[in-house]
């Protein structure tokens, strides 16, 4: 790992000079949908990295958890959070963290795109993805449940 240079000036649209827009992780290797990566800052004299992860409206990342922690800020648009049982609704300059071994997962609103810095772990443990047991376990919630559909209106009045 190289150290990032000292100025990268900001671009239209949420890119930076010199930041390559990447997959988010490779197709295939978990469910995901319309969300991109850049790696804003990664230097080997730090511990922790720094990315700007962007959905498109109505997408969203991995349903997840592992040992590393997620420092979250909500730079672009609107959505929601879930962060083991809870449900949020995230907007602009929001700040979220996730603990280790907490199931998470950021979805975009529906007309809007949601982009956030995330704050990780330089050495960080391999995702990983709940089993079907795991799952419907996080189902018997029923905000959760709405959540994790997509039914975001059930969301807002709750
Ligand atoms: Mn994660």
């Amino acid at each position: 790992m190289r150290g990032s240079p000292v100025h990268r000036q900001a671009q239209k649209d949420y890119r930076w000079e010199g930041v390559d827009r990447l997959a988010y992780k490779e197709e295939g290797s978990a469910p995901f949908k319309d969300i991109s990566r850049q790696v804003l800052i990664a230097d080997e004299n730090l511990a922790c990295e720094l990315r700007y992860f962007e959905m498109a409206a109505g997408g969203y990342s991995t349903l997840e958890r592992h040992e590393h922690v997620h420092g979250v800020m909500i730079l672009r648009g609107r959505g929601h959070c879930l962060v083991g049982n809870e449900v949020r609704a995230v907007a602009e300059r929001d700040l979220v963290t996730i603990p280790p071994w907490t199931w998470h997962q950021f979805r975009a609103a529906a007309g809007e795109p949601l982009g956030f810095l995330c704050m990780v772990n330089a050495k960080r443990d391999k995702p990983q993805l709940p089993s079907e047991d795991e799952l419907a376990a996080i189902y018997q919630n029923p905000r959760v449940a709405a959540f994790l559909d997509g039914r975001m209106a059930e969301l807002d009045g709750a």
